[in-house]
């Protein structure tokens, strides 16, 4: 490794010329000059004879293929919006505001009517990652994907999950409620 930290730089701040180096990641070229186009380390690589910056703290990225729990953060009429918290066997967290979108043709096996018979918002849903670019989509098709953990829609406890009946059940209001759930529906622990 020929990699050297200069030192931290902010977005705007000049780096180097193009003279002396190419334009690397987190950096851009104006003029013959190379600024820093993020927070983050400076490094100039002696090997590709880029500068780049590098973000301070790496988060996790999300790939396509991955397994993620999130939170239903928004219901619209053809899609809800996941804000992503975990990937499934990465023990270190994502960026807080990752969003993913579930689409109804996504949701399950079989048709979906409306999303307000499948998903809450504030329920903790297991979904697997289909598309990362330019946006990040996700699918709940399959027994193990969907809600592993779903609110009463009246007191906001957690409910308890019904396997005969397919369906929620809240033991403070007595009332019952359908879901797109997982087969791994209170199984999973979740920090929240
Ligand atoms: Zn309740």
């Amino acid at each position: 490794m020929s990699d050297k930290v200069e030192k931290l730089v902010v977005p705007g701040e000049e780096v180097g010329t193009s003279e002396e180096w190419l334009s690397g990641e987190g950096t851009f070229e104006e003029e013959g000059n190379i600024y820093a186009a993020q927070f983050g380390k400076l490094i100039f690589d002696e090997d590709t004879l880029e500068a780049r910056v590098e973000p301070m703290n790496p988060i996790v990225e999300v790939k396509e293929g991955d397994i993620i729990y999130g939170y239903v953060f928004m219901r619209k009429k053809a899609m809800i919006v996941i804000m992503i918290e975990k990937i499934e066997g990465v023990s270190r967290g994502v960026k807080e505001d990752v969003e993913g979108t579930l689409h109804i043709s996504e949701v399950s096996d079989d048709y979906t009517d409306d999303l307000k018979d499948e998903f809450l918002v504030g329920d903790i849903v297991r979904a697997k990652v289909t598309q990362v670019e330019p946006t990040i989509k996700l699918s709940t098709t399959g027994k193990t994907f969907g809600v592993v953990r779903g609110y009463c829609p009246q007191c906001r406890k957690a409910m308890k999950f019904e396997r005969k009946h397919d369906r929620l059940h809240c033991e403070n209001c007595e009332i019952h409620s359908e879901r797109k759930i997982s087969s791994a529906y209170g199984m999973i622990k979740l920090k929240r």
